[in-house]
């Protein structure tokens, strides 16, 4: 495997051997050319800063779930190091071209019109991409399909990362060739698009297969694997029929423990649910059960249409369903499919995008639950006003903006799932990651101690292995898992894996992240209780002026 790394100033590239980094693949490898390569304390949208595309050890092999990409670099959200892990066929392809992961440093010395980096397998083309410029992500994806074949797998920025806001996504083609996986956490469109890049593409010359030292044994390893993803009962994994949105009804209408947080339940959750969800797609003839990348078996993802049948959008999580929806009180599909469109279109982080609609409410800009404002005020950041300058630089830019002090953010980052009447435990952060942690790479999954597991360790390591976030139920409550997937391990790249390394794969990760966000200044003891900013301080909870 190789590391393909390209400067952005001087437009040269270079082959490199991926073996000095040790075998480390998706989240682990991002962290350590971060903490490596990166000033802490550098600016980062400036030259010093990287942006590492990385594909997991398991990617490009059969291992079920096995293509998630992870992005890393110093975040302009946070000013910590932070990986956003997305799906689509990028990590994929990478690997067929032998890419474990690519490298893109320095910037442009003067403000051009952004650049298509083409990549081959033993090349790079630099070509100007001025008809790009400004296109929103979709139209960006039909015409790198004009231009390089209508399977172009690429990742690309909106007009949001183009104009370097902090929310701004890399949004990578999916198995449909939709431009609809986003890298959504942290900023990390914002830091391409400060590199003068609009989109990558990667060739499909690439015809490397991931070497197996023992492909018997792996395969019988990939094959139980698989077993026991489909094992995994709803709503603990995603469920196939109603997607992530399944969660929606069983978060949306809880109510958490804590009398400070108390509020009322939304009202609306039915409508927005899983069941409700999939009644709608089933009634306008779309389809469930699709995954964000080929060779998903647990395949949560699906297209959602109006009721004429035509597209609005794709895999929008549940996440983003119960943020647009019960925490912004607009209990209607339709609108909340149409605000992750927009979201996607745009290149912003639909979860931050949510929070930073929130603030607006809360400041009196619009009103609660009314999803024609919120989708008409989401469009504004297309318009390079200053308005949509201040929402699409996130939640804590627009609160500070706006005088609104109830942020339900750490530190700058919203919380991916602090929604105060979720499940008890939800959003315990862990202390040693500080802001990189907040997302649902590692924060948000029920963190229980008679799992036997450390989450954030079990996730981490799932990162770095290019497995979804999914798959860290099967890891944590089914004892073949963690045993398998050393198997697994073990049989692709012959040397031994053991439980023990799995989990020191993932501490390591974790220790790379919070040494940097140390060094950058970042306040690791803060993350150790994120609920405290989503009330004021006077214990009221944030929402109530609705
Ligand atoms: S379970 Fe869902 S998010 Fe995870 S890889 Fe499959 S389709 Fe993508």
């Amino acid at each position: 495997m190789r590391i393909l790394r390209i400067n952005t100033r001087t437009r040269t590239f270079a082959f490199e051997s991926a073996s000095p980094l040790g075998g480390l693949g998706g989240r682990a490898l991002t962290a350590r050319i971060i903490a490596t390569e990166v000033v802490p304390d550098s600016h980062p949208l400036s030259a010093a800063n990287r942006l590492v595309l990385a594909a997991g050890i398991l990617s490009g092999t059969s291992a079920a779930s096995s293509g998630r990409i992870s992005v890393g670099a110093k975040s302009p959200l946070t000013g910590g190091m932070k990986e956003s892990n997305a799906g689509g066929q990028f990590a994929r392809h990478m690997a067929r071209l032998g890419l474990r992961a690519i490298i893109i440093e320095d910037k442009p010395e003067s403000p051009a019109a952004p650049c298509i980096l083409h990549i081959s397998a033993h090349s790079v083309e630099f070509r100007d991409a001025a008809e790009l410029s400004g296109l929103r992500s979709y139209a960006a994806q039909e015409r790198l399909c004009a231009l390089y074949g209508p399977h172009a797998v690429s990742a690309l920025i909106g007009p949001a990362g183009e104009q370097c806001l902090k929310a701004a996504t890399i949004q990578f083609s999916d198995s449909d060739g939709l431009p609809s996986r986003a890298a959504g956490c942290g900023g990390m469109g914002a830091v391409m698009g400060s590199k003068g890049i609009k989109a990558i593409v990667l060739n499909d010359d690439g015809d490397e297969h991931a070497p197996v030292a023992d492909p018997e044994a792996f395969r019988a390893a990939r094959r139980e694997w698989a077993g026991i993803l489909h094992d995994q009962p709803a709503p603990d994994a995603a469920s196939p029929s109603f997607g992530t949105a399944a969660l929606a009804d069983l978060l949306g209408l809880s109510n958490h423990e804590e009398p400070r947080h108390r509020i009322e339940p939304f009202e609306g959750a039915s409508r927005i649910c899983g069941e409700t969800l999939a009644e709608a797609i089933d009634a306008h003839g779309a389809s469930t059960r699709r995954g964000c990348h080929s060779g998903c078996v647990i395949q949560c993802s699906r297209i959602f249409t109006d009721a004429n049948g035509a597209f609005v959008t794709s895999g929008h999580p549940h996440e983003t369903i119960w943020r647009f929806g019960a925490d912004l009180l607009i209990g209607d599909l339709d609108i909340v499919a149409r605000m992750d469109r927009a979201c996607d279109e745009l290149g912003l982080d639909s979860l931050e995008m949510a929070r930073t609609l929130a603030i607006a409410m809360e400041a009196g800009l619009i009103m609660w639950g009314d999803g024609p404002a919120a989708l008409r005020m989401l469009l504004r950041v297309d318009a390079d006003e200053q308005l949509g300058r201040m929402l699409g630089n996130g939640a804590a830019f627009a609160a500070a903006a706006f005088g609104v002090t109830r942020l339900p953010s750490l530190d700058t980052l919203r919380i991916a799932k602090g929604d105060p009447r979720a499940a008890k435990k939800r959003e315990r952060i862990h202390p040693a990651a500080g802001p990189a942690s907040t997302d649902t790479t590692v924060a948000s999954i029920a963190s229980d101690d008679t799992l036997g597991h450390d989450p954030h360790i079990a996730t981490a390591a799932a990162d770095s292995l290019g497995l979804c976030i999914f798959v860290a139920f099967a890891v944590m409550r089914d004892p073949r898992g963690l045993p398998c997937m050393a198997r697994m391990l073990t049989a692709l790249t012959g040397s031994e894996w053991t439980e023990e390394r799995l989990k020191a794969l993932g501490a390591d990760c974790l220790s790379d992240e919070r040494n940097f966000n140390e060094r950058a200044g970042a306040d690791a003891g803060a993350a150790t209780d994120a609920h405290h900013h989503s009330v004021a301080t006077d214990g009221t909870p944030w929402r109530k002026n609705q």
